[in-house]
Parts: C-alpha cells; sequence; structure tokens
C-alpha cells in the first residue's frame, strides 16, 4: 500500500509498514552504529532473551504536521529519559539519549510522506524499542540487544468528537507493588491483556486498575494515567511507584498550573472519593486526553458530572492547549517542540 491509498480519516490504529526503519545492535558491550533499512523483518535465534523471558522495552510518541508544514516532535526528550529508566529497570543497555533522539528524526525525515496533512487529525506514531537478541536458557540478561525505531501512520483518535468513555474497577493488578509498573515495558501489556479482553466482553471501554497492595488507591488503566478535576477546578493526578509516569500528564500539569493558573497536585487517590471530582479524563500520546464520564465498581456506578455527551470544560481546555502546541497553534514551553523538517 502506497500512501496515496491512505484515507487519514479512518485508518485507525495499526501497524501499516512504512518505507524506513532504525536499527542499531549493541554486542560486545557497546553500540554500534546503527542506520536506517528498508527491511521489516527481525531475524532472531530461537531461543532470545525477548523470547524466552521478555526482556524488551519501548516507547511511543508522534510526528506532527504544523499549520505552516512542518514536521515536528513533542517533548521527545522525555522518551528518551523514560526509556533509558526501562531498559536499566530490566537490566538491558541503554541506548543513547542523543542517539535516540537522531534516530527518531532520521525515521521520520526518511517516511516523511507518510506524516498526515495538518488537519487530517492523522499523525505519525513513533515507536522505538529495545530487546534482548542473544539466547539464554537460564534466567540472566541476554549479552546482545538490538534497538529500532519503527513508525506508522494512525488515524484521528476521536472521529466525530470525543465519546466519554466507560471504565470498571478491575479485579485483576497490572504491576506489582515495587515491580516493573513505572517502566515501559511490554511486559506489563501481556499481563493485562486478558483484563482488557475480559473487560470489553463485558461492554467496558477500560480498566481502572487500583493500587496492588491494598487495593484501595486508583492508579491507571492498562495504557493511560488518570487525571481529576475537582469541583473547585483543581488538577488532581494519583501518585504511586507503580504508575507508568505518563509524558501526557507531567505536560497536562504543568499547562494547568502554569498557563491555566490552576491549582494542580499529585497525590495518593482513594477509590472512594471518585465521586468527589467534576470531571475525569486519561492522559497517554494516542488520545492526548480521553474524557470519563462513568466508573463501574461492581454494584456502585460513579457517573461524573461532565456526563455522557462531551468532555469536561477543564478537560477541553487542557486538550485543545496540548493539541493546539503539537500542530504549533499555540506557543509552547521551550524546548517541548523539537522540529524535524
Ligand atoms: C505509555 C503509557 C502511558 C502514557 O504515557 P505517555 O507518555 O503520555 O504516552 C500511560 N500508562 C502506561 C501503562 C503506558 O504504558
Amino acid at each position: 500500500m502506497t500512501r496515496q491509498d491512505l484515507d487519514w480519516e479512518n485508518i485507525g490504529f495499526a501497524y501499516h509498514k512504512t518505507n524506513f526503519r532504525y536499527v542499531a545492535n549493541f554486542k560486545h558491550g557497546i553500540w554500534e552504529d546503527g542506520g536506517l533499512t528498508s527491511d521489516e523483518t527481525v531475524v532472531l535465534n530461537e531461543s532470545a532473551g525477548v523470547l524466552q523471558y521478555c526482556q524488551s522495552v519501548f516507547e511511543g510518541l508522534k510526528a506532527y504536521r504544523t499549520r505552516d508544514g512542518k514536521i515536528v516532535t513533542f517533548r521527545p526528550d522525555l522518551n528518551a529519559e523514560r526509556m533509558e529508566t526501562s531498559a536499566i529497570g530490566l537490566e538491558m543497555p541503554p541506548f543513547p539519549r542523543n542517539r535516540f533522539l537522531e534516530a527518531i528524526d532520521q525515521v521520520v525525515k526518511a517516511n516523511s510522506d507518510w506524516v498526515p496533512p495538518f488537519g487530517s487529525g492523522a499523525t505519525l506514531y513513533i515507536r522505538p524499542y529495545l530487546f534482548a537478541t542473544s539466547p539464554v536458557m537460564g534466567i540472566k540478561p541476554a549479552e546482545t540487544y538490538q534497538f529500532r525505531v519503527i513508525c506508522t501512520p494512525v488515524g484521528p483518535y476521536f472521529k466525530g468528537g470525543a465519546r466519554p468513555l466507560t471504565l470498571c474497577v478491575s479485579d485483576y493488578d497490572r504491576a506489582a507493588p515495587h515491580g516493573t509498573g513505572h517502566l515501559k515495558a511490554g511486559l506489563n501489556y501481556a499481563m493485562s491483556l486478558h483484563a482488557y479482553v475480559s473487560a470489553h466482553a463485558a461492554g467496558y471501554d477500560e480498566n481502572l486498575f487500583l493500587d496492588p497492595a491494598t487495593r484501595t488507591y486508583v492508579e491507571e488503566t492498562g495504557g493511560a494515567n488518570f487525571l481529576f478535576v475537582t469541583k473547585e477546578q483543581e488538577i488532581v493526578t494519583p501518585q504511586s511507584g507503580s504508575i507508568l509516569p505518563s509524558i501526557t500528564r507531567r505536560s497536562m500539569l504543568h499547562v494547568a498550573e502554569h498557563i491555566l493558573g490552576l491549582k494542580v497536585s499529585e497525590r495518593p487517590v482513594k477509590l472512594t472519593e471518585l465521586e468527589d471530582f467534576a470531571e475525569c479524563g486519561l492522559c497517554g500520546t494516542a488520545a492526548v486526553i480521553s474524557p470519563v464520564g462513568r466508573i463501574v465498581d461492581h454494584g456502585r456506578e460513579i457517573r461524573f458530572p461532565s456526563g455522557m455527551e462531551r468532555m469536561g470544560l477543564v478537560t477541553q481546555k487542557l486538550y485543545d492547549l496540548l493539541t493546539g502546541m503539537q500542530l504549533g497553534l499555540v506557543e509552547s514551553p521551550a524546548g517541548w517542540i523539537r522540529q524535524i523538517c
């Protein structure tokens, strides 16, 4: 398929093969020079560390086409930093941060035809990842690794307006206390898939996972962080050692505090205080912020005053500001936008 055949509005969120990807290998204790390739296959030993013990971490970010035709990424330095933390947490050699940024620039530039036009709502999703390639059998970290950056165009997250989601409080946990919940590792997703499929089958959009130690505090969903707005327009976001630190959520907090002048706090949020909030949203790169209208905790149902028709007022303001920055319509804090071409 070529770019011309794509219907930007309806491509959804799926893998489309694009022309180039970046590959670098770690061997004999060093990261070798990397480069672009058109080969979309990976050939691995049957006992590669990633296959046996899931030694793999990843990142996700987007390239946006701005109103004046530039192609930019949003805070990729934070992705570089987070991938370093994730790699160290899984005993993998981190890919140097400056090379991480250059690799992304190269992939986006080489696939610039695949960056959707301004105004289409579609974007180029970028997936950097790092995985263990050498064979292991005994339990230990692998000796060789591959870092790869692929990209694929993705459609607008909200087609025909944002529809508030319904979540259910899950009986499963997505991460263990003092485990890997704060790392962006594929293994966290593998173990949340059953919970995700079960929630879908029961008619819910997503799971609300509780803190795994006491099951009384709100953590996050399978792939997005919570942001709540109180009736006094204060922004509250859950604090916990097993939440993945979302770059979107951190950016929202900054914008709320420094641009909208709102009070913000990051603190443990009890499941029992949900009904006190006026608005609820899920933060992540894919949707920026998805409004949540309803949360079902077994027999108990929480309906946020913002309702099931549209985003809450504050949520909408944050969404407009952040997407405005990404599309070059709103000035952003220094260093947030990296222009690629
Ligand atoms: C990637 C991810 C997020 C969202 O992070 P962003 O940096 O905003 O995209 C939230 N939760 C989990 C578990 C994630 O893996």
